[in-house]
Formats: C-alpha cells, structure tokens, sequence
C-alpha cells in the first residue's frame, strides 16, 4: 500500500511573512500522514520559519534543491547536512527548471541524490519531458536514461523510498496539464524503469507523482490512475486554500 503524497513545490516564491501566512492557514487542515501525506517545498531561506509555524508536524517540509557536498567552501549552495539538521524530510532533485536554466545533469542530479541519502533524508527525483521528446515518440528513451543516470550507485534499500516525480515540462507553469491517461503512461515506464533495475518489489513500494499544471479540477482524474501515487504541484501551491482543496482531493 503507497500512500499518496500531495506535494507543492513554490519555487523562488514567498517572502518569509507570505510562508508564516500559510503555515498559520494550512498546517493544522492537512490530512494525517498516514493516510494522505503532504509536504511544501520552498526556497532554503524560509524552511526555518515554515518548520517554527508547524505545530504538530503533520505537513512536511522539504527543500528544492541542495548542492551534492554535505559543506565546504561552495559559495552561495545549500549544505545537505544543514537542511538534515533542521529536520528536513525531502528534497527535490533535478527539477526541470534546474536541469534547464542550472545546466544540472543526470551526472550532477546523481551526486545529488546521493548526498540526500547520505544526509538521511529522501529525495523526490524529478524527471523531465519535452514536447520535442513527446512528438518524436522518445519517451521510453528518456525515461530509461534519465532514472537510470539518477540513481547510479543507489542501493536497493534507498531506492524502495524513493520518490519519482514525472514532470513533463510542456506541462509545467503552462495550464496545459498532460491528460490523465499521459500522465499515467510516464508514471508507468518509469515505475517499469525501476522494476527492470532493481526489481518488481521496488517498484511496487516506490512512489511516483505526477507534476505539471495540477489543480482543484485536474487532481482527482490523475489521483484515480494506478500508477499515480500523489502529485507536484507548482502554482496551485502557492494558495493556502487552493492547496488544501488538493489536499481533499477526494
Ligand atoms: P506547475 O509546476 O504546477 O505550476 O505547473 C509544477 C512543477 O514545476 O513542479
């Protein structure tokens, strides 16, 4: 049984008085985690005033990115081992926007989610899509490459908790959200892509989101497929009340 993941993702959004708002709006409405989870991902300069406005802790609070060193003399990056020591759940992993505009690589995005496994926390692995992937009918192509580059050297211990979010960035801030049966198909290969490197049991216990333009309207058609454990939502996330509809979904 995977129980879904309703997860945002703000991007570089929200002051620190804009995160408290939220909190203070949303942190006590979410479902209890051990039947639908939740978690915000927000920029690192306000995780701490998002884990102070949580009482009772039931929404997690993840970062979205964090450099693969766990510190050192790397100017300007986040240290995994300070994200783990505020007691950060998860941490978003080779987003489209930093695979994009960051020139991150399956090799980049792999000593990555390393680091969040050597830091006791658990990465959400973006995958990416083009509509230029999409029209050229390369998708088993990408999947495969993609989540195999991701989870190099990862052992089959790590990778039954791991999250995969199937992200095709046409998809992403445009309002054109895949259409459920899309969405499922790129949920299902990389669901396959995990089955084939490590094993059928692995694949079953991982979860795999869906993210791109999700909202009120379009979450319970997603949320009905199989192979959907939860969703990313960008924009929807940003509204207190928009994203606990998404929480209710159902
Ligand atoms: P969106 O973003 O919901 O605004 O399309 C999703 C994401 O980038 O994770």
């Amino acid at each position: 049984m995977r129980i879904p993941l309703i997860a945002g993702n703000w991007k570089m959004n929200k002051t620190i008085d804009e995160a408290k708002a939220f909190m203070q709006a949303v942190s006590d409405q979410v479902t209890d985690p051990a039947e639908v989870e939740t978690a915000i991902a927000a920029p690192a300069i306000l995780l701490s005033t998002m884990l102070a406005n949580n009482p009772g802790h039931r929404l997690r609070i993840a970062a979205e990115d964090c450099y693969w060193e766990d510190s050192g003399a790397f100017t300007g990056e986040t240290s995994p081992q300070a994200l783990a020591a505020m007691k950060i759940t998860y941490v978003i992993v080779g987003h489209s926007e930093r695979r994009a505009y960051f020139n991150e690589t399956d090799d980049t995005i792999n000593r990555k989610v390393h680091a969040v496994y050597r830091n006791q926390m658990t990465p959400i692995l973006c995958c990416d899509e083009t509509m230029g992937r999409l029209e050229a009918g390369e998708k088993i192509h990408w999947v495969v490459s993609q989540v195999t580059g991701a989870l190099k050297g990862i052992t089959e211990e790590r990778a039954r908790q791991l999250i995969i979010a199937y992200e095709p960035s046409w998809a992403i801030g445009s309002g054109k959200s895949a259409s459920a049966e899309q969405a499922e198909e790129g949920c299902y290969l990389i669901r396959q892509t995990v089955a084939d490197l490590y094993s059928d049991d692995v694949a079953n216990e991982m979860r795999v989101l869906y993210g791109g333009s999700v909202n009120p309207e379009n979450i319970d058609s997603i949320m009905a497929k199989p192979n959907i454990d939860g969703v990313l939502a960008g924009g929807a996330s940003l509204n207190a009340e928009t994203y606990l509809q998404l929480v209710h979904y159902q």
